[in-house]
């Protein structure tokens, strides 16, 4: 059905103990759309991420990708179903080759897939081509990024989930890794994108939502968002 939402979140509710982390979130992310939420620091942007992917527990609410509810299933069985998120913070195997981190990404799928599915991911990131048999902690940290990924696709995701890819980057390397994540949105993939930095994931974004102590605040087209006074003023400091 092309028309329903690829993940679809409605009333979305999560909780720290006795404290309400998520107030009922609406969130729709459309087949081939790159959807970026922005949000300040504990605003809840990482609480929902962790509740999509079933490592953190949800105590209301739906989550729905295409179609089937998943609200209930295992973080595993998410990953199996389609929905792959690459961490805050890359967590890429240091010591072991960029192909050996590539090849572990590919543990949900059929063996004989993997070598061509390598080859996809080296036309994405000629980068880590080059470098493929080197260790992953010799990569600088935007590089390290994507191979994170590229580890992440490897496993032909139906839905990428990106925490905060800019964290910790100089700004050169930030605009390089958003121009990375536009193409993979135009090479096809869907991207839901967590994000402190709103300017750069808005500029880019089919679609943004706002995330304010746990609540959506706003939504709409990113450019759009991008000139909204309120965004401008709580968030770009415009
Ligand atoms: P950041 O950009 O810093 O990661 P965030 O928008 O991702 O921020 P969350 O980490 O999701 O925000 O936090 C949302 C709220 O939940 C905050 O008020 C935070 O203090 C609270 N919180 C997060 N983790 C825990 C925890 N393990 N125990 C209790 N409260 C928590």
């Amino acid at each position: 059905n092309q028309s329903e939402p690829l993940l679809e979140i409605r009333g979305l509710t999560s909780h720290y103990g006795r404290i309400q982390a998520l107030h009922g979130i609406d969130i729709d992310v459309r087949r081939g759309q790159l959807v970026a939420l922005v949000g300040a620091n504990g605003a809840g942007k990482t609480t929902l991420l962790r509740a999509i992917s079933g490592v953190q527990p949800v105590s209301g609410g739906t989550i729905r990708l295409a179609g089937a509810d998943i609200t209930r299933a295992s973080a595993d069985q998410r990953v199996r179903a389609g929905i792959c998120q690459v961490p805050e913070g890359r967590q890429v195997f240091g010591p072991m080759s960029i192909e050996d981190n590539l090849k572990l990404g590919a543990f949900t799928r059929p063996k004989g897939e993997t070598a061509e599915q390598m080859e996809r991911m080296y036309a994405l990131f000629p980068v880590l081509k080059e470098k493929r048999l080197l260790p992953a902690g010799t990569l600088s940290g935007g590089q390290q990024q994507m191979l994170a990924m590229a580890r992440a696709l490897m496993g032909k995701p139906s839905v990428l989930l990106l925490d905060e890819p800019s964290m910790g980057l100089a700004p050169l390397l930030i605009a390089e890794i958003f121009r990375t994540v536009a193409s993979l949105r135009d090479q096809g993939i869907t991207i839901f994108l967590v994000e402190q930095n709103a300017h750069a994931a808005l500029a880019i974004a089919d679609v943004g939502y706002v995330i304010e102590t746990g609540a959506i605040t706003l939504s709409g087209p990113g450019p759009e968002l991008l000139d909204n006074e309120q965004v401008q003023s709580a968030y770009l400091g415009m």
